[in-house]
């Protein structure tokens, strides 16, 4: 008997070409996954990916991104969460337990904070600030709660460098798992399992999608029994992502070193250049000499984000750096970085630190963040040369 069409546009007789080779693979979409018997059902075993069991758990799409991403940053595993905040959430939510504490550089990525102030110590796990730039400090905070420490290389919008290797030494020698949160780094200009680190957690929403247009985040390990608490939290979570967005990532992987390179060249060039104007008392940017831990980022990395910040002088006031972020044209005002369109954001560090980070001698004045996207330097530095013009000569 024929059958329905309504039948046949679902069993169609589709079979990808034998032999179709192509620069990307195929996007492979699914919640459920159809089994041949019983005994395919009952045999398959998602963790191990000998095969495929259900949507969440992987799919010949999510496992490509999962082994390309582990790859950059030299780890053995991968798990991908649809936003970078998800993955600094789920390490601590696999990791944490009632009474443990976890410690964060004081320059650390605001939301992270937050998960911690808000969601961590509801379940009885506290958290303590360190100042990044002071190894013997920190290596006297660790104390028998601490299991987790999160390390920040440069940190968010004040940009410090820490000592990393010596940071995850410390945590080492006390058997206290570290995780690095390579956003800025992107498994190109840092690889933090060089450097002793156990747990390396990337925005994938920044470099490697460098459109823009995509959240998704990844938590990477070497080690397999930790990949094995976090893959199970993970599992228990209910956390998946879209083989659409893993598909416009794995489709931008392929340019990430030469983006990179071209934002860090834009980048130090423009940071050079305001750095020579009378408005800017001190650039933040880790490969620039004068900047808080450049020598430790000499001796970390080779490249650089396309990501600095500056203080302006602290005799403009709040009304001033706001005309002067608003005369600029080509930068654009939007939070995030790493993608075509360069970004900046005025921010309050009262607001964003502890009150001894925010009163560091390298943080007197107003700080701008700038992101460079792929416009010509040149007409960069003249959008920002007019904005200063406009708005504080
Ligand atoms: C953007 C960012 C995140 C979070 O990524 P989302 O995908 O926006 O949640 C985490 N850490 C750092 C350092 C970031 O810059």
């Amino acid at each position: 008997m024929a059958r329905d069409i309504a039948t046949e546009l679902i069993h169609h007789p589709y079979q990808p070409p034998a032999g179709f080779e192509a620069p990307q693979g195929a996007v492979h979409k699914a919640s459920t996954i159809i089994f041949a018997n019983v005994a395919a059902l009952r045999s398959r075993d998602w963790r191990h990916k000998t095969g495929y069991t259900y949507g969440l758990h992987g799919t010949p799409t999510t496992f490509a991104l999962e082994e390309r991403i582990a790859t950059l940053e030299g780890g053995r595993e991968c798990v991908l969460v649809p936003s970078g905040l998800a993955a600094v959430a789920l390490v601590g939510q696999a990791l944490l337990s009632q009474g443990d504490e976890v410690l964060l550089p004081d320059n650390v990525y605001g939301p992270s904070l937050n998960f911690a102030k808000g969601e961590l110590a509801r379940w009885g796990i506290t958290h303590r600030l360190y100042d990044p730039l002071d190894v013997a400090a920190f290596a006297a905070m660790l104390g028998p709660q601490t299991r987790l420490v999160w390390l920040e290389a440069p940190g968010s919008v004040s940009m410090e460098f820490p000592d990393l290797a010596g940071l995850a030494a410390a945590a080492r020698a006390r058997g206290i798992t570290t995780a690095l949160d390579n956003t800025w780094g992107a498994g190109i200009a840092l690889r933090g399992f060089e450097h002793g680190i156990d747990i390396v957690m990337q925005a994938l929403t920044k470099y490697p999608s460098g459109g823009g247009d995509v959240l998704m985040g990844s938590v990477v390990t070497q080690d397999a029994a930790l990949h094995e608490r976090i893959k199970l939290t993970h599992m228990r979570l209910g956390l998946g992502v879209a083989a659409n967005d893993c598909e416009l990532v794995l489709r931008s992987l392929g340019t990430l070193p030469l983006r990179y390179a071209a934002q860090d060249a834009a980048g130090r060039a423009l940071a050079v250049w305001l750095g020579t104007q009378p408005e800017v008392v001190q650039v933040l940017h880790p490969a620039l000499p004068g900047s808080p831990g450049h020598a430790h980022w000499q001796r970390h990395c080779t490249a650089a984000a396309g990501l600095f910040s500056v203080m302006l002088d602290e005799r403009f006031s709040t009304a001033q750096v706001d005309a002067f972020v608003d005369a600029l044209r080509l930068f654009r005002l939007g939070y995030s970085w790493a993608g075509p369109i360069s970004l900046v954001v005025p921010y309050d560090l009262a607001g964003l630190r502890s009150p001894q980070a925010a009163q560091r001698p390298h943080l007197r004045g107003h700080l701008v963040r700038f992101s460079v996207g792929f416009e010509a330097v040149a007409d960069l530095q003249a959008d920002l040369a007019q904005a200063l013009q406009t708005a504080l000569r």
